[in-house]
């Protein structure tokens, strides 16, 4: 009979296999780079706040950054909401697949 314990020497860098770490290495592998893209916005109405689609936002593009808004219809109160849209807004919103719509046709 053989002693299955077999010796176990020092073959090799050893390290924390196993910890906390691991599993969120494992979880950030997991993840989806696919996943829909929403966007954070409120309603100056009903004070709501909710997710909104691509698809859900319109941004309007105008000459200046004055005329350049973006809107959507309040899924709560049904109300329709237009806010301005600085620079970072309209990269986020083209970036995230918002439909855009062009104001000034002289480009
Ligand atoms: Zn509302």
């Amino acid at each position: 009979m053989s002693d299955p314990l077999g010796p176990c020497g020092p073959s090799g860098p050893s390290g924390p296999s196993s910890g906390p770490g691991m599993t969120a290495a494992t979880a950030f592998a997991g993840m989806r780079r696919v996943s829909p893209v929403v966007f954070k916005a409120g309603c100056p109405d009903c004070r709501g706040r909710f997710e909104l689609a691509a698809s859900a936002l319109r941004l309007a593009i105008g000459a200046t950054s004055r005329t350049t808004f973006y809107s959507f219809t309040c899924p709560e109160c049904g109300s329709a909401v237009r806010k301005p849209a600085g620079e970072r807004v309209v990269e986020l919103l083209t970036g995230g697949g918002v439909r855009t719509l062009r104001l000034h046709s002289t480009v």
